[in-house]
């Protein structure tokens, strides 16, 4: 079995409106690029800043800039005119777990991505004028990854996800930023424990090896102490359009196997199973 839940059916694009995306053909793509790579579980996972119910829950200006379309919509289009799982990718937003958990809640998803794209109101990976960054406060790469993690393991003990998504984002932008000079390994250990305790899976997403980094999340040590603590492992793309489905998923399985991954999770009606790799 292969996997890929942690899709959009979109660019993070200004004018990718849902008339144009939420689309029985546009799903047919998806689902015609997937059958070619031998994906057989296809899920979508939009981002929830894309919804305007997403304001609800949080007011971030760059939420604001993105949030047109309605959430009720999408469900309703997954459900109804595809065949794909339906998700949804919800950012942990420290602080707002009451009205995530409500508007989780009013809807039945497959499976629901969490990942943390903000500590706090910092972007991690999202550079723009109009809002802070991580990387723009003079703190050490070593006190940023601490905070990313730390903030990794509180959204995994929010208990709201079912998959923690790209799960050591915070190395994006590989080298044109400073690396911790500690071994990483310290600030990995809480967010795996988190993970452990509350029963969620760690995502292993190829979307890294697009990104500066070049690499998979999450990085070899990482996923070794995942697998060594028995994290479920779940297996992404985070394709943003039919071409990126499946994408260098040779390298995401032979790694996978390298470190003693024989099953995948599944999800329906979140609901895990485990299904074999490959
Ligand atoms: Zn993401
Ligand atoms: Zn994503």
């Amino acid at each position: 079995m292969l996997t890929d839940y942690h899709v959009h059916l979109r660019p993070d694009d200004d004018d990718t409106p849902p008339e144009r995306y939420f689309t029985p053909a546009n799903a047919e793509r998806y689902r015609e690029a997937a059958e070619e790579r031998g994906i057989a579980e296809l899920g979508v996972a939009e981002h929830i800043h894309r919804f305007t119910q997403s304001l609800e829950v949080w007011q971030h200006p760059w939420w604001r800039k993105w949030a047109r379309d309605d959430v009720d919509d999408y469900c309703a289009f997954v459900r109804e005119e595809t065949d794909l799982r339906l998700g949804i990718e919800a950012d942990f937003v420290a602080g707002r777990e009451g009205r995530l958990a409500s508007f989780l809640e009013a809807r039945e998803w497959d499976f629901v991505v969490g990942s943390v794209h903000f500590v706090r109101d910092a972007a991690v990976d999202l550079e723009g004028p109009e809002w802070e960054h991580v990387w723009g406060r003079g703190d050490s790469a070593d006190r940023i990854w601490q905070r990313y993690f730390e903030t990794l393991a509180e959204a995994a003990r929010s208990g709201l996800y079912d998959v923690m998504a790209h799960p050591d984002l915070v190395k994006v932008w590989g080298n044109a930023r400073a690396w911790p000079e500690r071994d990483p390994r310290r600030y990995y250990e809480p967010a795996v424990e988190a993970m452990l305790d509350v029963g969620v899976a760690m995502e292993v997403s190829t979307a890294g090896l697009r990104k500066p980094v070049g690499e998979l999340y999450p990085s070899r040590p990482l996923l070794e102490m995942a697998v060594d603590a028995g994290l479920p492992i779940a297996l992404s793309s985070d394709a943003h359009l039919p071409e990126q489905l499946g994408y260098r998923y040779e390298a995401a399985v032979a790694t996978l196997q390298q470190v003693g991954v024989k099953e995948i999770c599944v999800f329906e009606r979140r609901t895990r199973r485990m299904e074999p790799l490959g």
